[in-house]
């Protein structure tokens, strides 16, 4: 009797929603994983902690329900533009509000507890290679003109599940975490008169203010700000993806998606179960490597890349304030397509 192969070991460099997603659905269906982690956990992250349209299937796929339990749903948005509310709406799906913190640190005990090999305090090779998943986050652009803040807060009362506040060149968003934290977050255009260092207590507010959400900023310097979990992104690239060199990538390596959608941990978390049967079947000496890359990336641009066009397209519209007026205005309007524009977004 020919004894059956070993499986091949499936390397994963970066431990995020993309990377931590695919080691649980590779180790679910019982591949070797090690994940090379640059960083540890728990961590805080920068990111709206506000997760839309995550359907059964990835959630299944990846088996996440449990580390979801601990969320909080979202069924309603109020949109602010120029410190007033000025249009209320229904999520046609609820969001699950979570924070980072809990989450990463959640999938990353529940990959090794399946038996995943994980390497904190490493940086992994970035060149393409047989066996190799990359799943780093953004491709930092020093020409960004974006930097992303956010903190948590206590003591802070919401008008909605979710607060979108619309300023110049930015938008802010304030949600409800498990704890009965309020996580604010924020995506800021960087003008020439940007400082481009700041100091860590003063940034968030000082932003705030200058982009014309002086009202926001009052509201949040009487609550009681949590400094630990304060932090910032810079090099955001919302342009087309670079092109591919053969390495095969996920999450927000694979395409950024612009965060008004809250839709990157999904799409974060949807590589991750896009790539797994094909990487089981790899592993298993099932399918040689180059047609691997190549059916996970052909997924990847089917169910993703519509979505992710579609947002990049439609991000520039909530940034510039006479813009911004006319969509909060034509959205008021009960012709306006919110359910559909939602369905082209998620
Ligand atoms: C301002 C802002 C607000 C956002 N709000 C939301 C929101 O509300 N809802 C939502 O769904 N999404 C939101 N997002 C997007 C979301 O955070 C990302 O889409 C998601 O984190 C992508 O997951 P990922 O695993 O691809 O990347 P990441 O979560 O960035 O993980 C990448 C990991 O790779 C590690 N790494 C990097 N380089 C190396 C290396 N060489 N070796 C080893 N490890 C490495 C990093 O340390 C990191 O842990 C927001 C983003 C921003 C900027």
């Amino acid at each position: 009797m020919i004894a059956p192969s070993p499986s091949r070991p499936v390397e994963i460099v970066g431990g995020g929603l993309a990377g931590l997603g695919l080691g649980l659905g590779l180790r679910r269906r019982g591949i070797p994983v090690i994940v090379i982690e640059a960083g540890s956990y728990p961590r805080h992250r920068v990111c709206g902690e506000f997760i839309t349209s995550l359907d059964r299937e990835t959630i299944a796929a990846l088996d996440l329900s449990p580390l979801l339990e601990t969320a909080t749903e979202a069924r309603s948005v109020t949109w602010f533009q120029a410190g007033a509310a000025h249009l209320v709406h229904p999520l046609p799906v609820p969001a699950l509000c979570l924070s980072r913190h809990y989450l990463d640190h959640r999938m990353a005990q529940r990959f090794v507890e399946l038996g995943g090999e994980l390497v904190t305090h490493q940086r992994g090779d970035l060149q393409a290679a047989e066996g190799r998943v990359i799943t780093t986050g953004r491709r930092p652009k020093s020409a960004s003109r974006w930097i992303g803040i956010k903190a948590h807060f206590r003591g802070l009362t919401l008008r909605d599940d979710l607060e979108l506040h619309l300023g110049k060149g930015a938008y802010v968003g304030l949600t409800r975490i498990e704890g009965n934290r309020v996580n604010v977050c924020g995506l800021f255009a960087r003008t020439p008169s940007t400082p481009s260092k700041q100091s860590k207590r003063s940034i968030l507010f000082d932003q705030l203010n200058r982009v014309g959400l002086a009202d926001l900023n009052q509201r949040l310097q009487v609550a009681a700000g949590d400094e630990s979990s304060l932090c910032t992104v810079a090099g955001l690239d919302y342009g087309p993806a670079a092109p591919t060199d053969g390495a095969l990538r996920l999450g927000d390596h694979f395409g950024l998606i612009p965060p008004f959608t809250g839709n990157g941990m999904t799409v974060a978390l949807q590589s991750a179960r896009i790539a797994t049967d094909p990487l089981r079947a790899w592993s298993t000496g099932q399918c040689d490597w180059p047609t691997t890359v190549q059916k996970v990336h052909r997924a990847l641009h089917r169910e993703l890349s519509p979505r992710i066009g579609r947002a990049r397209r439609l991000h520039p519209w909530l940034l510039r304030p006479q813009r911004q007026r006319w969509l909060v205005k034509a959205a008021g309007s009960r012709l306006f397509p919110t359910r559909l524009l939602y369905h082209l977004l998620h």
